[in-house]
């Protein structure tokens, strides 16, 4: 097929056509087990028909009216969000990279409110990954996505992932934010130590600083949790979510605190299509069905069992030298004979029916379907262990 986006991707050489829960089928009307889920976004598989009937039925009533009113999905919505978290009041955008471009201008805001205006550091991750915008790729951990396009935002310090003594090291009074992805997910899927983030709860406690969780991958059910900080048992003053938040319907949200909220006062910040009806109804019946226990503990059951398959392949065939990760996002770490070619077995796979993901270039992540069934797992891993087979030649 004639190319005609600008070339930034590099897509792969299939062109998907429909799919149904954790299969899809390409123009040439090949079949694919989809354990990728859209990349961590498909929560309830492909045209889950409970999320068609919502976005049909909005689509029939109220499309866009504009923030200058409000509407009931997206109240709804946001009255679900704060039930269920830490949280007092939610913003709405359309993605991941909006949602901490919202929570780290909120953050700065709050601080130049409360404490005057040269407390406006910014403290990250290496290899951290926060979206694609300047400030977002500035604030993410690494230089890669970001040199090319400087000058660049300042004011952002780098500290090792899981350090907390780099942390304690890094941060002041001049810190208006720490900003941690609970598991970091494109570098890698690395989950935090408890230790860390109970260090940075309390340094930003003891520095008057905002902890702010970046769950764009990690919330919504992918963990097991319906967010993964409560695991850890660490609150944020912040969190932001999108990806599997409108399964697949654009949709991001920032979360906050009534302590913080009112610093987004009217005319600070704002979004055209943040709290769209489409993307909230959507969102309102995806909630409706990740939140529940089952699909909770369907997540968690489903996880286990890929983690135990995944590590006995890595055992047998000697291509894994670790398999981790929380709940339906995990990680296989290439071992030592093997650096770097994640890429070249992710195309294998998909030459054998099946797409799975990459993280950085050495870790095949899988990040399926929370309602991923016992056939689909069973016939993703076959795929894969005769993918693993054929490009171990
Ligand atoms: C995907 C991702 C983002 C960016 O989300 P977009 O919707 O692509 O802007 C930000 N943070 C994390 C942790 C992500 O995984």
């Amino acid at each position: 097929m004639q190319n005609y986006l600008t070339p930034n991707f590099a897509f792969a050489p299939i062109i998907p056509d429909h799919a149904a829960g954790s299969r899809v089928w390409d123009t040439e009307g090949r079949e694919y087990i989809d354990l990728a889920g859209g990349i961590a976004v498909n929560a309830l598989g492909h045209c889950h028909p409970q999320l068609v009937d919502a976005l049909a039925r909005q689509a029939a009533k109220l499309w866009h009216i504009s923030n200058i009113y409000t509407t009931a999905p997206a109240q709804m919505l946001a009255k679900k969000l704060t039930e269920h978290t830490f949280a007092d009041k939610v913003f709405f955008c359309n993605s991941g990279a909006e949602a901490n471009e919202a929570a780290l201008k909120l953050a700065r805001k709050y601080a130049r409110d409360h404490f005057g205006e040269s407390k406006t550091e910014i403290i990250a991750c290496v290899n951290a990954f926060h979206g694609r915008t300047l400030f977002t790729v500035s604030v993410g951990g690494q230089p890669k996505y970001s040199r090319d396009f400087a000058p660049l935002p300042g004011g952002i310090t780098h500290i090792p992932y899981n350090d907390a003594d780099a942390l304690a090291a890094a941060i002041s009074e001049k810190t208006c934010a720490v900003i941690i992805e609970p598991v970091q997910g494109e570098s890698g899927v690395l989950p935090a130590d408890a230790a860390f983030l109970q260090a940075a709860r309390r340094l930003c406690d003891e520095n008057h600083a905002l902890l702010v969780f970046d769950e764009v991958q990690t919330g919504m059910g992918r963990t097991g949790k319906l967010f993964a900080y409560e695991h850890y048992g660490v609150r944020p003053d912040i969190l932001t979510s999108a990806k599997a938040l409108g399964c697949g319907f654009p949709i991001g949200a920032m979360l906050t605190t009534d302590a913080v909220a009112p610093s987004f006062a009217p005319g600070t910040h704002g979004s055209t299509f943040g709290g769209n009806p489409l993307a909230c109804a959507v969102g309102n019946c995806a909630f409706d069905i990740i939140s529940t226990p089952e699909t909770l503990q369907n997540a968690v059951n489903q996880g286990k069992k890929l983690q135990t398959a995944l590590a006995l392949l890595g055992e047998e065939t000697g291509v894994f030298k670790e398999v981790r990760g929380m709940g339906l996002l995990i990680g296989c770490v290439l071992a030592d004979g093997y650096t770097d070619r994640a890429g070249e077995l992710t195309q294998a796979a998909l030459k054998h029916g099946l797409m799975i993901l990459v993280a950085g270039s050495n870790v095949i992540r899988l990040a399926p379907s929370l309602l991923l069934n016992d056939e689909d797992l069973q016939e993703g891993m076959k795929r894969l262990r005769a993918a693993v087979a054929s490009w171990l030649g």
